[in-house]
């Protein structure tokens, strides 16, 4: 069932009541009720940085405060990597100590995706010097670094503060990353830029001890672009480009939205913002979550659950009278997209004359060398500028006409085509065994393997498709809204041995009838069969559609 059915509760209260004991700030419920809520209180998250840079860097890993190393160091990014060679099996049974490498997994955050080509290359510098070579691109168009030392980090940081850059509340309890149009500024049918929106959200609250213990992480997007290009469905809060009937173009705000184990799509409040007032409505949701978000439970924290049980019309009215101090003007819904696929893959006009390219790193794993090669070629055809999408696949902006064939052709010869089969355009694969302490299973190699198998065997399909591998029940990857949705865990295979596999998720989708995938009871594959599975869907699929049928319900 399309989660957007779902009937928010009446906002009594009575019901509102019934949740005093949430640990709700605004209720007077300051004593902290879990472990993270007294680590953020006994300091805050954004004072580790000092630490790291005066004593951890100096002394090493085994000097870091364990408060800190597990708790306080996200609000710069860094979490701890898996220990290689851990199975998955072990993964739900051992201490965090356990799993525990000495090496961190470093998120760098991309507000809105804007990358320069010279802040490419900082991020490949540090890819090739202090991370393996690792660079991942992560679908909320952050970049993720593996095997970094805390040593290290004050020069990372050094370096990608020189450019602009930074990883400050990558990770946390924070306002994450912004997430923004690729194509904010540039796109020919764009309903209005976001990118100063996202510019002076940033600038309120990122890095403000006003908001550096909320509740839980705190997702933010906007986007102006017809595509709804950045998910905005399944994010806290969300603006989302509308053109007013009588007051032009502005945005939709949306509230609520989150995967993970209880997932829900955002709701919208009825509201029109102005450019120019987004930021301070911002302000005052994220002021909302912060004082009566939910503290008790870490897994009722998510301001989803505060709007589920308050609804779009209480969450409004409390936003108005007690953070804004004024009403906010009644506003359209954003229009359908126009087509399935939201990624921009694929070459461009853009309304300046110029052209755009999108191309698709597979599973969004490319690495520093790869990037220093892209960075030098879009400077090696006219342009200045790489974005990244929150399907992990990159855009090179502002390319003069004449340059496009040439660029293409470098691209496919790094083996960045832009002009992918749908399994290599539609596949998304999360951190996975690899590197994350969570995982139950290997995600990003499997992913690849999975894009060459359907190739070969299915070079006929031609349709918008979305496959999104999880290692484990969380949702990092979005499988609730693929189209094929597949959650990693352990099954029993056909010998009765307990090996890695998937449960199975289908018709997941956002946009036209925004829901999640069913769950089919039982249908779980194992990940040597997930070729196998998928193929024989689809095959089965492409034998019994109807005419202008379609695999995607987008
Ligand atoms: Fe890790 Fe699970 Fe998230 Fe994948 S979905 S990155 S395995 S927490």
């Amino acid at each position: 069932m399309s989660d957007s059915a779902e009937k928010p509760a009446a906002p009594t209260r009575r019901k509102a009541g019934r949740h005093r004991g949430e640990g709700q700030w605004a209720a007077g419920h300051f004593t902290p009720l879990n472990g993270n809520e007294q680590v953020k209180k006994d300091d805050d998250g954004l004072n580790v940085r000092t630490r790291i840079e005066t004593i951890y860097a100096q002394r090493g890993f085994q000097a870091i405060d364990g408060q800190d190393l597990r708790g306080r160091m996200r609000w710069w990014g860094l979490y701890t990597q898996r220990r290689p060679g851990i199975d998955g099996g072990k993964t739900a049974i051992l201490e965090p100590e356990e799993l525990d490498d000495e090496f961190f997994m470093l998120r760098v955050r991309i507000d809105g995706g804007r990358l320069t080509t010279r802040q490419l290359r900082v991020i490949a510098e540090i890819s090739q010097e202090f991370a393996r070579g690792t660079a991942d691109i992560t679908d909320r168009q952050n970049v993720q670094y593996h095997w970094i030392r805390v040593e290290d980090m004050p020069e990372i940081w050094r370096r990608l503060e020189a450019v602009g850059l930074s990883t400050t509340e990558a990770c946390g309890d924070t306002p994450r990353v912004i997430v923004g149009s690729p194509v904010a500024g540039i796109a020919a049918d764009e309903i209005i830029d976001g990118t100063p929106v996202i510019e002076e959200i940033h600038r309120q609250v990122v890095g403000n001890k006003a908001y550096s213990n909320l509740p839980r992480k705190f997702k933010t997007a906007v986007s102006g672009s017809p595509l709804l290009d950045v998910a905005h469905e399944v994010n806290d809060v969300a603006f989302v480009g509308v053109v007013h009937p009588e007051h032009g173009p502005g945005f939709d705000v949306w509230v609520g939205g989150g995967l993970s184990t209880n997932p829900r799509i955002g709701v919208r409040l009825g509201a029109w913002v102005p450019a120019e007032e987004v930021a301070d409505v911002h302000e005052g949701i994220v002021s909302v979550f912060r004082d009566y978000g939910y503290r008790r439970l870490r897994t009722r924290a998510r301001l989803k659950f505060l709007v589920a049980d308050w609804g779009a019309e209480k969450f409004r009215e409390v936003l108005e009278k007690e953070y804004l101090l004024r009403r906010l003007v009644d506003g359209p819904a954003p229009a359908d997209p126009p087509h399935a696929w939201r990624d921009h893959v694929g070459v461009h006009r853009q309304k300046d004359g110029r052209y755009y390219v999108g191309f698709a790193p597979t599973v969004g794993r490319v690495d520093g060398t790869t990037l220093a090669k892209i960075a030098d070629l879009a400077e090696a055809h006219g342009s200045g500028r790489v974005n990244t999408t929150v399907q992990q696949k990159m855009l090179i902006l502002d390319v003069p006409e004449e340059r496009v064939a040439s660029l293409t052709e470098g691209l496919a010869a790094l083996g960045l085509t832009a002009e992918p089969s749908p399994f290599r355009r539609g596949t998304m694969a999360c951190t996975g065994i690899e590197f994350c302490k969570l995982a139950i299973v290997e995600t990003k190699a499997r992913g690849a393997w999975l894009i060459e198998e359907l190739e070969r065997r299915l070079p006929e399909f031609d349709e918008p498709l979305t496959v999104n591998i999880n290692g484990c029940p969380n949702s990092c990857a979005r499988i609730q809204i693929a189209d094929i949705g597949l959650k990693g865990q352990l099954v029993v295979d056909e010998n009765g041995q307990q090996v890695e596999g998937f449960q199975v998720h289908l018709g997941g989708s956002l946009g036209l009838e925004p829901g999640f995938g069913r769950k089919i009871r039982g249908l779980k594959v194992t990940a040597d069969g997930l070729a196998d599975y998928v193929e024989r869907v689809l095959r089965t699929y492409l034998d019994q559609r109807e005419p202008g049928e379609r695999f995607a319900r987008w």
